[in-house]
Formats: C-alpha cells, sequence, structure tokens
C-alpha cells in the first residue's frame, strides 16, 4: 500500500506516542514537535525526527500552527496528525494545512466547522430526522429567548456554549429565579473561555447514559459505524471510565443509533474518523448531543472489540483509501473497558504533576497501556492531567472488571499521585458491577461515603 513517506503529529503525551506507533506498524517515518518543557518526552524519544515549537505554554508552542507548519516544511513532512485536543477541531489549522500542501488527517475544514458550532449541528440534524435533545432551535440570544423556550420544554434546563468542549461551557439551571442571571453568567464564561459568548439551550436529563457512535467515512462515499461507547462515568462532565458494549444497549437500539450516527455522517459529508455523541435518558431514548470531529480519548476500547485500528483507518483514508470492510463485516467480540489514570489527588481531583520516580505497568492477557510515562520523566503542570490509559479486555464485561481490578492493583507509580485508587472503588462497587448507573454516578458514590 502507498501510504504517505513521512507524517508529522502536531500533539503530545498518549496520543502522540499512539500515533506514532500506528506509523511506525505502517512503515512511515514520523516528525514530533515539542514544546521546551516536553524536550525528553517519550513522544519525542520514539519519532524520527523531532523539532521544538516554542515555549511550555500550549499557546505559543502546541497551537502555535505557524510554528508548527515551518516544522513541516522543514522536515519535509506529508501529512499532519492532530490527534486530540490542542488543533485537532481547529479548522483554520485544518485550512493552513490544506493551503501549504500538507495533508490533514482528519476531516473537512467545513465539516469541522459544523463539529465546532455544536447549536448548528443540532439544528441541522434535526431537520435530518435525527432525534435531539428538547431545546432551542440554533443559538439563543436574549433572555426573552430563553423563557419562551424554557416555558415550553420546562426546567431543568442546560445553557451550552455553542463553542464549548472539554466539558466545559455548561450551566444547569433547575429554578426559574436563576435563568437571568444563568445566562448572564453563561454567556461571560463563554466568551472568556472559547472566544464566543453563543448560547443554545437543551433540557436537563438528570438521569441520563453518555453513548457514542464511532464512524469512519472515506472520500468515496463509503460510512460505517463501529458500534458504541459508553461513557457515562463522568465528573464535572468528563469521561473517566469508559467500555464497549455499552451494558444497556439492545441489538435493536445499537442498529438504530449506529444509523443515526451513519445518516448524520452523511448529511454534513462527514469524512475521517468522527464520533456522534447521544445521551439516553432513563426510557432507553437516544438524543444527538454533540459531533467531536476528530479521534477520541477512548478510541481504544472500540478498538479492542473490533479488532480495527483507528489510527491506521485514519491515515489510509486521508491518502484516498477506501475503508476496506462493509458494515455487515463489523463485528463486536468480547468487553473493552478503560480507565483515565490522571495525575491528580484521588480525593480532591487536583493535579498532581512531578517526576516519576518509579513506575510498573501491568500486563498480562487482555491488558493494553496506552502511555508516555517512563522512569524518570516529567509530568508538566502545563498539560491535561492524562498520563495513562489502562484498556482490560475480557470475554464479557464481568471478566474485563475483573481483569481491569487486578491491572490496576498491579500497576504501581512513585513520585506522582494517581486517581487509580477511585477507580478501585468504581469497579467495586455494586451498581457499576451491575451496569446500573447514570452520569451522576460519580457524585452519588462520593454522597453516599459522607453518610
Ligand atoms: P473525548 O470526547 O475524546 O473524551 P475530551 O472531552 O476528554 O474528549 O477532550 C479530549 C481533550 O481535548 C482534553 O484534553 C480536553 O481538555 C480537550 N478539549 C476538548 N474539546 C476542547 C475544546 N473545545 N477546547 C479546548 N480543549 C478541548
Ligand atoms: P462537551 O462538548 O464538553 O463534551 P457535551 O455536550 O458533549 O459537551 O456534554 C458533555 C456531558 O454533559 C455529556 O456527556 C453528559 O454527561 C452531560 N450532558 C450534556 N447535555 C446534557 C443534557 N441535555 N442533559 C443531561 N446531561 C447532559
Ligand atoms: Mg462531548
Amino acid at each position: 500500500m502507498d501510504l504517505f513517506r513521512k507524517i508529522l503529529i502536531a500533539n503530545r503525551g498518549e496520543i502522540a506516542v499512539r500515533i506514532i506507533r500506528a506509523c511506525k506498524e505502517l512503515g512511515i517515518k514520523t516528525v514530533a514537535v515539542y514544546s521546551e518543557a516536553d524536550k525528553d518526552a517519550l513522544h519525542v524519544k520514539l519519532a524520527d525526527e523531532s523539532i521544538c515549537i516554542g515555549p511550555p505554554n500550549p499557546a505559543q508552542s502546541y497551537l502555535n500552527i505557524t510554528a508548527i507548519l515551518s516544522a513541516a516544511d522543514i522536515t519535509d513532512a506529508e501529512a499532519i496528525h492532530p490527534g486530540y485536543g490542542f488543533l485537532s477541531e481547529n479548522a483554520q489549522f485544518a485550512e493552513a494545512c490544506i493551503n501549504s500542501g500538507i495533508t490533514f488527517i482528519g476531516p473537512t475544514p467545513e465539516a469541522i466547522r459544523i463539529g465546532g458550532d455544536k447549536a448548528k449541528a443540532r439544528q441541522i440534524l434535526k431537520r435530518k430526522g435525527i432525534p435531539v435533545v428538547p431545546g432551542s432551535d440554533g443559538p439563543v440570544t436574549s433572555e426573552d429567548a430563553c423563557m419562551k423556550i424554557i416555558k415550553k420544554i420546562g426546567l431543568p434546563v442546560i445553557f451550552k456554549a455553542s463553542a464549548g468542549g472539554g466539558g466545559r461551557g455548561m450551566r444547569i439551571v433547575k429554578e426559574e429565579s436563576e435563568i437571568e442571571q444563568a445566562f448572564f453568567m453563561a454567556q461571560r464564561e463563554a466568551l472568556a473561555a472559547f472566544g464566543n459568548g453563543e448560547l443554545y439551550i437543551e433540557k436537563y436529563f438528570p438521569k441520563v447514559r453518555h453513548i457514542e457512535i464511532q464512524i469512519l467515512a472515506d472520500r468515496q462515499g463509503n460510512i460505517v459505524h463501529l458500534g458504541e461507547r459508553d461513557c457515562t462515568i463522568q465528573r464535572r462532565h468528563q469521561k473517566l471510565v469508559e467500555e464497549a458494549p455499552s451494558p444497556v444497549l439492545s441489538e435493536k437500539l445499537r442498529k438504530r443509533i449506529g444509523e443515526y450516527a451513519v445518516k448524520a455522517a452523511k448529511a454534513i459529508k462527514y469524512r475521517n474518523a468522527g464520533t456522534f455523541e447521544f445521551i439516553v435518558d432513563d426510557e432507553l431514548n437516544p438524543y444527538f448531543i454533540e459531533i467531536n470531529t476528530r479521534v477520541q480519548v477512548e478510541h481504544p476500547v472500540t478498538e479492542e472489540i473490533t479488532d480495527v485500528d483507528i489510527i491506521k483507518e485514519q491515515i489510509k483514508i486521508a491518502k484516498g483509501y477506501s475503508i476496506s470492510f462493509k458494515q455487515s463485516q463489523v463485528k463486536f467480540k468480547g468487553h473493552a473497558i478503560e480507565c483515565r489514570i490522571n495525575a491528580e489527588d484521588p480525593e480532591k481531583f487536583t493535579p498532581s504533576p512531578g517526576i516519576v520516580e518509579f513506575i510498573h505497568f501491568p500486563g498480562g492477557p487482555g491488558i493494553r497501556v496506552d502511555s508516555f510515562l517512563y522512569e524518570g520523566c516529567k509530568v508538566s503542570p502545563y498539560y491535561d492531567s492524562l498520563v495513562a490509559k489502562i484498556i482490560a479486555k475480557g470475554s464479557n464485561r464481568q471478566e474485563a472488571i475483573v481483569r481491569m481490578r487486578r491491572a490496576l492493583e498491579e500497576m504501581s507509580i512513585k513520585g506522582i499521585k494517581t486517581n487509580i485508587p477511585f477507580f478501585l472503588k468504581v469497579l467495586d462497587h455494586p451498581d457499576f458491577q451491575k451496569g446500573k448507573f447514570f452520569t451522576d454516578f460519580v457524585q452519588t458514590m462520593n454522597n453516599n461515603e459522607k453518610d
């Protein structure tokens, strides 16, 4: 297969390592970019070449489009993989790559723009007959407009920033008396965080599960979905444990939500890998919430049960190859669970950067570790606290849980604190084991502890 000669990875941490691994297996040379804080980072050591792109502050390095494009130019890289976070959902970056004659391994700038405008994405997909959370049709621009919608759908509601992401830019409103202030505050926060104060409204469902569909789409117009991931275990709207398949989806519902995702991808002429996120209420009604126009942190659980390498598919699709299998050939085997190991205090969830003095990763049957840690490496305070992903696969959910527990107990890190003790509590919880939980699981788990 004729693929790219050389790819630049515009990212750091575990995802940069993951992409380099895929490139090596495909026989593609790699270029790492790094900030001054990351000069000894694993992604730099593993890549064939590396280039420093600026100071530790992401705005001056990993978000610096000019520096990254110069690095690609100097090293003669033919394509750029953006990973997740940083510039991955920046349409301007995708455009700048294209204009420089470099292949952006991801969707078109147009699709990225739609995904980045959550109010618009909802509006487009609703018109295509995909169920969305009841709420505003597009953005809301005044308190009056808010009131009208809330009268129709009732409280509680959630104000969301059109440009929001990473679990930020959301505000739940439970009482009528809070509406005015909440609208004003949410607008101000969205402007400060995302440079765009535009808001929209959704009905807030207190008891939901987060179900998302991984899709792949090629330039020839083929679209397949790789089933769902259940990412219901969250704290402050951020995922902590993800699994596939979902313990609550029937074959019929999986097919239905999968078809919504494929239809949605077709509607916006989506290309490359992407995720369509839904919430599913306590009566198992699905509602679309947003599109993630990039590879996701939790993609390994899908890889483990489908045997599809999502990163390799991204690269092949970007080169112009069509997807090598059909929907009917996608088979799910076993059960996979991922725990996001963060460098943080397991009780307070506050960051815990530092030097890793000792590390032992788990192994054995059914265990996969995606990480950038090594003994002596530095966990920098400048970046996301995710340091490792432990993925356990079993022939069924029960076996995956037991394996994950065994793996987490086997893992040993000295020098930084991690949230491993928190995951052990989750895995031991009877509701988690039964698969009976909603997005409020982490919150209630802690409340019960206090009693
Ligand atoms: P996933 O859906 O893949 O689990 P997350 O929401 O955890 O994604 O985001 C992955 C990474 O991207 C995190 O580091 C997060 O902080 C970052 N991120 C996601 N969306 C945004 C955004 N709109 N602005 C800034 N960072 C973002
Ligand atoms: P982000 O762009 O930050 O990922 P999402 O719109 O995907 O934001 O929402 C993040 C999480 O917030 C969801 O996974 C879900 O747990 C919760 N959430 C979002 N919308 C709703 C809603 N309408 N009702 C209840 N929970 C919601
Ligand atoms: Mg989301």
